[in-house]
Parts: structure tokens; C-alpha cells; sequence
């Protein structure tokens, strides 16, 4: 039986590790949280003491991290997976970090003989809950093809996007096109509140549409519950928008829309707002207007 390391089990980890004993793996995982690791090791997992204990024995090491820092830590650290990993082992991060990181943490692994593949994933935690993540990989095909089925029992959508580092970048891009898309749904809502209308059936006018998309379906209703509970947080959308800044300086290419909502998100950590759902982008929106979306309400001065 195909032994795994899996390393991260906050909101998206845990469902993902659970999909994979579901399918039969063994499965050693470890989290900086013993609350998390105490959960996955009642559903059947070997419980690790550290990065490097979850890798001895495994061939196969997943991690699903915060950002690129944790990587770095997780991967390279003292007590880090590498420290732990055979020859011919394969680490797949599936965090969502900068592809420069990717390309470091990759060839620290190269000089051990350890591949490495960057996976990021799309679709939160209800897919990933499924089993049906949008998973975008970068990295060297011998690898990808050996991880591919492991990868399919986590996602319904597995790409080779390109070289180590392909994954991320395509993973920002995917983030940038719905960080947009919520401030653009934000501004529309409030639009409509403030003229007067329900929101909920404008909502409903236009979601067939052509404005009709992924992100408005999952997110207007959550916003029109007044439900900001995470789903994916404003603080690690303020990340990934950073990340994507970062990789569009370096190969200087303008992103105004990204610097814009990469400010509201900015502003929403500052008042205390980073642990909820990104979708509480709208209340920057809110806030300008001094109108909530619920039920047109005047939001106090
Ligand atoms: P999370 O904060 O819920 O989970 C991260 C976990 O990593 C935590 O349990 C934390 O204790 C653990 N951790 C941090 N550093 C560690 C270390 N050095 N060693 C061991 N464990 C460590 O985050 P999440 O929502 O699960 O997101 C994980 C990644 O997936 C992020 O990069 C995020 O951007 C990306 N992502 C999240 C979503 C989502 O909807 N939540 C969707 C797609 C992608």
C-alpha cells in the first residue's frame, strides 16, 4: 500500500487526507495543531511528531500550507521533510505560494534526488470536501504521471500546467480572476441596494446571464445571509493577491484591477476582518456607500 506523508490539515488538508484514507492509502500526517492530528489519527491515520517523522515512511509527501514561508519551514527546516525524504521520493505541495518559492524549495529537493512538484488547488472546501478540486500542477512529467491517481481521488480536474512553478502561477491567475470577480459582484449588490431594489432578485435577473458565473452563484447568497464564515479567508486572499503583485513586478506587467481589490483586502485585515470568508469583500464596498446588501439597511455613521 502506497504510503503518504500528508503535512497541513487546516481547512482544506483535513477533508483532502480524509479522501485519501477513503481510497485506501496509509496515510502519516502531522500539523503544528495535535487537535488536528488527533482527529485524522481516529479516522485511520498514523499520527507523525513533525515534518521529517511524517516523511520517513512515506514515498509520497503532500503539503498544504499556509504560504510560502510555512513551505520553506515545513520543507527545508531542520526537522523539515527534506531532512526526512528518500531518494526517489516525491514531494507535491499543494499550497497556494509564489511560483519563486516553488522553483527554490524544487531545487533544494533536486540535490537530495527528490522530486518536486508544485499542486495547487481551486474550489475550496466544499471540493474539496468531494473530492472534486480543480488541481493545476507544475513540475517534470515522470513525476506527475506517478502522483496522478493519487491526485484524482483529491480533484476531479488534474493538469500539467508546465514546469515547476507553472502550477502557482496558473493558481494566481485563477485568483485574480475571482478576487475581481467578488468586488465587482460587491459593487453591483450595493448598486442595487442603494437604488432600492432586493437584492436577491437582482440576483436572480442576472444570474443566467452572461454576469452569471462560479463565484457569483456561491458567494451572493452567502452575502445576502450575512454568512462570512470561512470558505477561504480574507487573509489568504491578501496573499495570493500579494504573490500575484510580486510575479507581475518581477516580469513587469501592470495589474491595476489586482493592486485595487489587493487594497480592500488590506484594509479589511486592518480592521480585524482577515479570518473571514473573501467574500466580506463587499463590506468594504458596504462601508463607502453606508448601506448594508441584506435588507438595504443604513449601515450606522
Ligand atoms: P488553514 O490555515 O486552514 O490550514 C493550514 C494548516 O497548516 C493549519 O492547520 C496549520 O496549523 C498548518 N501548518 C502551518 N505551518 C505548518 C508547519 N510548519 N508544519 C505543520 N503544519 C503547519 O489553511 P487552508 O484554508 O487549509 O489553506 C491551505 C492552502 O490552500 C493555502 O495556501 C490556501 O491559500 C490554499 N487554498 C485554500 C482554499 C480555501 O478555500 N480555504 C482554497 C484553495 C486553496
Amino acid at each position: 500500500m502506497t504510503q503518504i506523508g500528508f503535512i497541513g490539515l487546516g481547512i482544506m488538508g483535513k477533508p483532502m487526507a480524509r479522501n485519501l484514507l477513503k481510497a485506501g492509502y496509509s496515510l502519516n500526517v502531522y500539523d503544528l495543531r495535535p487537535e488536528a492530528v488527533a482527529e485524522l489519527r481516529d479516522a485511520g491515520a498514523t499520527a507523525a511528531i513533525s515534518c521529517r517523522d511524517a516523511t520517513a515512511r512515506s514515498e509520497i509527501i503532500i503539503t498544504m500550507l499556509p504560504d510560502g514561508p510555512d513551505v520553506e519551514r515545513a520543507v527545508l527546516g531542520p526537522e523539515g521533510v527534506l531532512a526526512g525524504a528518500r531518494r526517489g521520493s516525491v514531494i507535491v505541495d499543494m499550497s497556494s505560494i509564489s511560483p519563486n518559492v516553488s522553483q527554490k524549495v524544487a531545487a533544494a529537493c533536486a540535490q537530495k534526488s527528490v522530486d518536486f512538484l508544485d499542486a495547487p488547488v481551486s474550489g475550496g472546501e466544499p471540493k474539496a470536501i468531494d473530492g472534486t478540486l480543480s488541481i493545476m500542477v507544475g513540475g517534470a512529467p515522470e513525476p506527475f504521471e506517478r502522483v496522478r491517481p493519487i491526485l484524482q481521488t483529491m480533484g476531479s480536474a488534474v493538469t500539467l500546467t508546465g514546469p515547476v512553478g507553472a502550477g502557482n502561477t496558473t493558481k494566481l491567475a485563477n485568483q485574480i480572476i475571482v478576487a475581481c470577480n467578488i468586488a465587482a459582484m460587491g459593487e453591483a449588490l450595493v448598486l442595487a441596494t442603494r437604488a432600492g431594489l432586493d437584492p436577491e432578485v437582482v440576483f436572480n435577473a442576472v444570474k443566467g446571464g452572461l454576469a452569471g458565473s462560479t463565484v457569483l452563484n456561491a458567494k451572493a447568497p452567502m452575502v445576502m445571509a450575512r454568512n462570512f464564515k470561512p470558505g477561504f479567508r480574507i487573509e489568504l486572499h491578501q496573499k495570493d493577491l500579494r504573490n500575484a503583485l510580486l510575479a507581475a513586478e518581477s516580469m513587469k506587467v501592470a495589474l491595476p484591477l489586482t493592486s485595487l481589490v489587493q487594497q480592500m483586502l488590506m484594509a479589511l485585515m486592518n480592521e480585524g476582518r482577515g479570518q473571514l470568508d473573501h467574500s466580506a469583500i463587499v463590506q468594504f464596498i458596504e462601508q463607502m456607500a453606508r448601506i448594508e446588501v441584506k435588507k438595504g439597511l443604513e449601515l450606522a455613521a
